[in-house]
């Protein structure tokens, strides 16, 4: 298991790598200036379960902004420095918890150890992000094109460069929009890479293919156990990627808690309107992520009750009313109008 030998990286007041749990991160998509908008999208993902969040700051007013925000919020942030690497020591001084650079990107090595001084002095981490997008060129040639192992030595160029210049709180990113590509980096990586590992699948897409495309390959990666921190990328609202996150990491059996809400697919049996309840209780549930319970939502009295024997609690539909479950007994028949408040104040009450 490669992530419990990471070394242990300190962000904020959280922990990473050690075989620490693995946190979940996400990105802000507000201009980092606006305070108010930035601190907003935040809190609201801090309610989903982010854990670490990142927002970009390519100006010196959002080197400022991101001091502000950081007083009204409750998780660590992280500076995103994409060439000036003034903002990076900006953003430092501004009290970013962790900073992430392309060193590739940032220009001369004066540049980039002024960077490194500065989070020394200030003891941030440093991230050491690679994308496919931007491989050096001299790695492209040399590799007939955008490979695996050209990502690979690019990331290990960047953090032999940094050690070199005195420095060994990182943690190191690789990301590509190709999965496979991506699980090949990372299955290369993790061995030669004693810093944990922030995975993501860049440019994942949209909420369906970026779903799809981060499941398969952060599962892949993170139960060959690599990864330390990892991103669900989605064009969307970043609120989105935190469910798809605790949902990948709870599936792999990597983190406890939380409900899970089986549902049947419906059928010519179906008699209520099963798709939207089923939606909204996944919506409603996650109000109780500190239950570790199963809920079932099925579609009609004859085979639900049974279907639903797993779960803790369920529901089934019948004809304009439903019944309410628990490990497959039935408890009580229930309006359907009352389905979900009835579910909700039964988890309300769990014991
Ligand atoms: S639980 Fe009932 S409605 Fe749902 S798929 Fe099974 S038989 Fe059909």
């Amino acid at each position: 298991m490669y992530r419990e030998n990471t070394k242990v990286i300190r962000i904020g007041d959280r922990v990473i790598g050690g075989g620490n749990p693995i946190l979940i991160q996400s990105m802000t998509n507000t201009k980092t200036e606006d305070v108010e908008a930035t601190v907003a999208q935040i809190l609201a993902l801090e309610k989903a379960g982010c854990e670490i969040i990142r927002s970009t700051v390519p100006t010196t007013e959002a080197a400022k902004a991101l001091g502000e925000i950081k007083k009204r919020i409750h998780i660590p942030i992280v500076a995103d420095i994409h060439f000036d690497y003034r903002m990076a020591i900006a953003a430092i001084e501004n009290g970013a918890d962790k900073i992430r650079i392309n060193p590739g990107n940032i220009g001369s090595a004066e540049k980039v150890q002024a960077v490194v001084d500065k989070a020394k002095e200030y003891g941030v981490p440093i991230r050491v992000g690679v994308n496919s997008g931007s491989l050096e060129k001299n790695l492209i040639e040399k590799y007939g094109k955008v490979t695996a192992e050209g990502l690979v030595e690019s990331a290990l160029d960047k953090v032999k460069m940094i050690e070199e210049m005195g420095y060994d709180n990182l943690v190191v990113s690789i990301k590509s929009s190709d999965v496979l590509m991506c699980v090949r980096a990372h299955e290369l990586l993790a061995p030669q890479c004693p810093y944990p590992l922030h995975v993501g699948i860049t440019e994942a897409g949209t909420v369906y293919s970026g779903n799809i495309k981060s499941a398969i390959g952060l599962g892949i990666i993170l139960h060959e156990g690599i990864g330390d921190t990892i991103r669900v990328s989605l064009t969307g609202d970043p609120v989105n990627e935190i469910a798809s996150a605790k949902q990948i990491l709870r599936t792999l059996g990597l983190r406890q808690g939380g409900i899970e809400v089986v549902s049947c697919p419906t059928c010519g049996r179906t008699n209520i309107d099963l798709i939207s309840l089923a939606n909204e209780v996944e919506k409603m549930v996650t109000e109780f992520d500190h239950l570790n319970i199963k809920v079932a939502v099925m579609g009609c009295v004859v085979n639900g009750p049974g279907e639903a024997r797993e779960a803790d609690i369920g529901i089934a539909g019948g004809v304009g009313e439903g019944l309410l479950i628990k490990k497959g007994e039935i408890v009580r028949k229930v309006p359907e109008a009352e389905l979900l408040s009835t579910l909700r104040e039964e988890l309300a009450n769990w014991k």
